[in-house]
This record gives C-alpha cells, sequence and structure tokens, in this order.
C-alpha cells in the first residue's frame, strides 16, 4: 500500500510539468520512501510525508555549500544539512573497492540527514537508548566473542545478525583474512551515544545505533593524518564490503575522507544497485 501511493505520487509528478519538482529532486525522496517504508509514504510540496502525517522538508534550495569543504569543515553541525544534501554523492554500491592509487573522489553517506535519522531513531539519548538490543556479533576480541547493540528501528539489528550469518558461513580461507581485522581485535562498537569524532557538532551514526566499527584501534581512519599529505589506505577485503552492502550498510572505505572500519546501516544510497 505504501509503496503504491509512493509510486503513484512519483507518476503524478512526472507527468504534471506545472508542479515541476525536479528529476533529480524526486530519484531522491524516493530513495527515501522505498528504503524506510515503516516510516514515509509520498513526497509532497517540497517535503517527505510519513506514515504519521508529518511533512519534513526534503531541500533548502542551497545548491552552492561546496560540500567537500562543508563535509571537511569541524565547526559545521548537523543543522547545516538537509535529506537532499545527504544523496549529494552516489554511493557505488557492489563496485570494486577502491585502491591506494585510485582512491574515492566523494563522501557518499558522511553527509547524514539528521532531521529524518531523529525521527526515525529518536531525538534524545534516552529515546535511543530504549530502541537498542543486544544483536550477536560475528567478530571477536582478543579475550572473548560478544554482541552489540544496535536498534530495532528498521530492522537494523536483524541486518546485523544477517551480516554475521554470512561471515560464519565464510570458508576457512577468506575467515583467515579476517584475523586481526575483525577476528582477534582490540575492541569494536556498535551503539555508542557521542558526536562524530573530530565534529563535536554533528551526532555520531553510533548515536543512533546503525552504525558498527568492526576494530575500533588498528584501522585506517583519515582523522588519524591530519596534516600528512592525503594518502589513502585500505586493509578491508572486497568480500566483507559485499557483505554488508548486501544487507543496507554503506562501507566508510568508499569516502575520500575515509573511515575503514566504520560501515553504516543506510539503505536509501543502496536502491538504486539492486545485486
Ligand atoms: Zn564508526
Amino acid at each position: 500500500m505504501t509503496k503504491r501511493f509512493a509510486l503513484l505520487l512519483l507518476l503524478f509528478f512526472s507527468i504534471c510539468p506545472a508542479l515541476h519538482a525536479d528529476d533529480d529532486t524526486l530519484r531522491k525522496a524516493w530513495c527515501y520512501i522505498e528504503a524506510y517504508p515503516d516510516f514515509f509514504i509520498g513526497y509532497e510540496d517540497g517535503c517527505l510525508v510519513t506514515t504519521d502525517g508529518r511533512r519534513i522538508p526534503f531541500d533548502d534550495g542551497n545548491r552552492s555549500k561546496g560540500y567537500t569543504r562543508m563535509i571537511e569543515d569541524h565547526c559545521v553541525g548537523d543543522d547545516a544539512f538537509d535529506p537532499e544534501d545527504a544523496l549529494h554523492w552516489d554511493y557505488p554500491a557492489g563496485s570494486k573497492i577502491p585502491a591506494l592509487g585510485k582512491p574515492p573522489v566523494g563522501d557518499p553517506g558522511r553527509i547524514r540527514p539528521p532531521e529524518i535519522f531523529t525521527y526515525m531513531y529518536g531525538a534524545t539519548k534516552s529515546d535511543r537508548r530504549k530502541k537498542m538490543r543486544p544483536v550477536h556479533w560475528a567478530g571477536s576480541t582478543v579475550s572473548h566473542e560478544s554482541s552489540m547493540l544496535m536498534t530495532t528501528v528498521n530492522g537494523v539489528d536483524k541486518a546485523l545478525e544477517a551480516v554475521s550469518r554470512e561471515i560464519e558461513n565464510l570458508s576457512a580461507a577468506k575467515k583467515e583474512d579476517l584475523e586481526g581485522i575483525l577476528f582477534h581485535v582490540d575492541a569494536y562498537s556498535g551503539y555508542y551515544d557521542r558526536p562524530v569524532r573530530d565534529y563535536p557538532q554533528r551526532t555520531s551514526a553510533h548515536a543512533y545505533g546503525i552504525a558498527v566499527d568492526v576494530n575500533w584501534d588498528d584501522s585506517y581512519f583519515i582523522g588519524s593524518h591530519r596534516g600528512e599529505p592525503y594518502r589513502y589506505r585500505n586493509n578491508m577485503p572486497q568480500f566483507l564490503v559485499d557483505i554488508f552492502e548486501r544487507h543496507g550498510f554503506i562501507w566508510g572505505g568508499r569516502w575520500r575522507n575515509y573511515d575503514i572500519m566504520h560501515f553504516e546501516y543506510r539503505p536509501e544510497l543502496l536502491v538504486y544497485h539492486p545485486r
């Protein structure tokens, strides 16, 4: 029912030039409707329409922000970005992972839509915390195997369980490749209500319970190399990235401002790349 309504709205806008929301905006709005059917049923008058009747403004119309500069500016906060901005870069799901000499050109997914995420996952720490549950994680630390907290909203908890099952079913050779990356690491984390590292005015995806750091200490993160000439670094195998992407997670290694240990549930960036 919800999908049918969304499709009808898209059809309506596409054949009604008088209302003229441009095609790119409609394409991006559809990504949210398709990715989050529990929350969005359509797009109307420049707003995403929610299942409980709210209207979330989609695009503030400012296309001259200079996204790369803004995303790297430590003083820019959540409130600078709208849902349309968060889809500024297309996410190249399923493609060959970047190489040391051929780094990513943009940061697809590193901008988050705060109004949408606080609506879906909770506006306060206590709202968000109530929605978490422990999820079995296939990775392990040096001393133990355990679980991590993830939100139950949008089935993110179940998506991570599906990732864990695929990892556990890998061949012994592939599991060997994950030693020190995902198995027997110093630490990993899921839910953690905090700002983005080095960006105190931006809410981390971990605060919503939608992100996983598979190896907290021993990984590559652009912030660790600030002040040095730019160099892309990566130790994540393609097959692990593929597994996460199949279940709705994007990877921080596809960002120019890379965060190799980081995976984040962002199906709105994946709906155009069915596997
Ligand atoms: Zn992370």
